[in-house]
């Protein structure tokens, strides 16, 4: 697995662990900044956007789990394009050694900024389905990257006969991940201001945007159960794998400080980055494949993460 000592494969690792599936866990950080590090795996730190380093990782692999890319937030995307369409090499040449050493399966961790804008103009969303993609017109930069390399995904599929899966994850969010630094996530990002408001005492908070932007957002024990399923079946077509329940931005504030206990005074940052006003994910292809979705309510999850986030904002303080 690629990307694994980031948020997502970190948990995907230890989920395959649990099950007894002998991993090498992959990541170009040092071991001392994956975000979870287990010992019963193969942990090796390798730059797999280079061809030599990514044959040597997956030469013996069954199954190859690509999650690695340079990415972030909104705050992130938006200002790195060049780094974020980058990833191509790795893509690109983890999906080759998945073909040349003959894999059984290849997983893509593809995003649902692979859609297009015009469908996303309104916080009154309409969910997005997977035919949305096309015509294309991609998240500019790192959703182009995505859409690229899920069509390369698919050819590799068509041409050479490789087990291909793809999902396009919707907003995942949960303990374990980046919190700080400028790569983090609304969701995570507000749990560090809500946590800091409270360590602090001063009772402000700055939201991007006016808060009216919708989203949904999955909770990662949800990604790592719908990878998984999605892994394993027949179907090569990229598939949403996203929580369909909606909230504005205002409205996971509002969770979160109920959580935390306490109100906090907002103010409204109109030219910070904010993405697509609303957007939502369509879950009926999922349904009818594995008559599942994701299901954990956004207030179980964010207890969860806002627990795990307080405690890191009061270590570091
Ligand atoms: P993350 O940033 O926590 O993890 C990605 C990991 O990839 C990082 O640890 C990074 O060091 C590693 N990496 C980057 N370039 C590498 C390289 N050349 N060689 C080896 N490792 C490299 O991100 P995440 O949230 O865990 O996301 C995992 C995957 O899911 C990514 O492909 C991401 O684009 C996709 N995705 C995530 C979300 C989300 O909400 N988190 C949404 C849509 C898609």
């Amino acid at each position: 697995m690629t990307g694994a000592g980031g948020f997502i494969g970190g948990h995907l690792v230890r989920s395959l662990l649990e099950d007894g599936q002998s991993v090498r866990a992959v990541d170009v950080k040092p071991l001392g900044e994956w975000h979870q590090l287990s010992s019963e795996a193969d942990n090796v730190v390798a730059d797999v956007s280079l061809r030599e380093a990514a044959f040597t990782v997956a030469a013996d692999a069954r199954v190859v789990y690509n999650l690695a890319a340079d990415m972030g937030g909104m705050g992130f995307i938006e200002n790195n394009r060049a780094a974020c369409m980058l990833s191509v090499l790795t893509s690109t040449h983890v999906l080759m050694a998945a073909h040349e050493f003959g894999a059984q399966r290849y997983f893509y961790s593809s995003s649902a900024c692979v859609y297009a804008a015009e469908h996303q103009t309104s916080s009154d969303v309409v969910p997005l389905k997977e035919s949305d993609a096309y015509p294309a017109m991609p998240e500019d930069g790192y959703g182009w990257e995505k859409l690229f390399s899920e069509r390369m995904c698919r050819h590799f599929y068509e041409d050479f006969g490789l087990q291909t899966r793809v999902a396009r994850y919707h907003n995942v969010y949960g303990e374990q991940g980046t919190w700080n630094g400028g790569r983090e996530k609304a969701p995570a990002a507000i749990c560090r201001k809500v946590a800091m408001a409270k360590l602090s005492g001063n009772h402000d908070i700055d939201i991007w945007g006016d808060g009216e932007q919708t989203r949904s957002f999955m909770y990662v024990d949800d990604c790592v159960k719908g990878t998984r399923l999605i892994t394993d079946a027949d179907s090569p077509e990229p598939v949403n794998l996203g929580s369909a329940e909606l909230v504005s931005i205002n409205q996971l504030v509002s969770i979160v400080e109920q959580i935390a206990g306490v109100k906090l005074a907002r103010s409204y940052n109109l030219t910070a980055p904010q993405g697509v006003r609303g957007r939502s994910s369509d879950n009926a292809e999922m349904v009818r494949r594995f008559g599942w979705e994701p299901s954990i309510t956004l207030q179980d999850g964010l207890e969860r993460t806002y627990k795990w986030i307080y405690d890191e904002v009061a270590a570091a303080r």
